[in-house]
């Protein structure tokens, strides 16, 4: 399997992945202020309109690292479990919700290619900017459709490449050069945003990630492409 550029065995990528976001942790919610330009915050805040979660609703937050999306749906009532295979991306959130007095998380270690839940657990399953980091990306789909209930949806965001002209040079500048820079200034890691950026550009484009959730077995497969594809929301339903 690739890690950024480097052909890794699935461990050593599961591992690589660990230790990215271990050292990152600390500094990932300024990052991703300064790398989006605050942007990130727009496209949470849509994609939570898009889940439309109800009080009382279970849903699970799969990697969920420091919470952003978390918070956004437990303040609509719902009742969040924030799992990711990262203990220090969770012990930051845990910190972060302590301080806004966030009530109704649980937070849990889980890797998402197999869940401790039990079948039909949950009424929503939502993973944001986390599948690309994910080594078995068809197990992690069929692990989500096991633990959500018959009428449960599904909702992924993540990065994709755009197609609009122009902006997919400048984009590709921008990603190739700036965010490896900032990264080394601001969390003096320069590696980890490196594989961050190639992870982006490795991810299948929508339409195959549509064919994928298809096979995990979810209905009514879509996604809706925000500023001209950059990131992509993706849904599905288990019926
Ligand atoms: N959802 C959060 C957000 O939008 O700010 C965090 C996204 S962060 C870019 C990606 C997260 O995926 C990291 O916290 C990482 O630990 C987690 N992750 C990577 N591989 C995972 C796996 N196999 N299972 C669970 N979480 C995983």
């Amino acid at each position: 399997v690739n890690f950024g550029d480097q052909l890794v065995t699935p461990e050593e990528k599961t591992q690589r992945v660990g230790a990215v976001f271990s050292s990152v942790a600390r500094r990932y919610d300024v990052m991703n202020d300064l790398m989006s330009g605050g942007m990130h915050r727009l496209w949470k805040d849509r994609f939570v309109n898009r889940v439309k979660p109800r009080p009382g609703e279970r849903i699970l937050d799969m990697a969920g690292g420091t919470g952003d999306i978390a918070f956004r749906m437990a303040r609509r009532g719902a009742l969040v479990t924030v799992a990711d295979i990262n203990p220090d991306m969770l012990s930051v959130g845990q910190d972060r919700a302590a301080d806004r007095t966030i009530p109704g998380l649980i937070w849990q270690v889980e890797n998402a290619e197999r869940l401790s839940f039990a079948e039909s657990a949950f009424d929503g399953y939502t993973i944001a900017f986390g599948i690309r980091n994910v080594t078995d990306i068809p197990a992690a789909l069929r692990e989500a459709h096991r633990v959500l209930k018959r009428g449960g949806r599904f909702y992924c965001m993540e990065f994709s490449t755009s197609d609009w002209p122009g902006f997919a040079d400048l984009y590709e500048a921008y990603a190739s050069r700036a965010i490896p820079r900032i990264g080394k200034i601001v969390a003096d890691d320069e590696d980890s945003y490196r594989y961050l950026v190639e992870s982006i550009r490795r991810f299948p484009k929508p339409p195959a990630f549509r064919a994928m959730i298809e096979q995990a077995g979810f209905v009514r497969a879509a996604f809706e492409p925000m500023l001209g594809g950059l990131v992509a929301i993706h849904s599905g339903w288990k019926i």
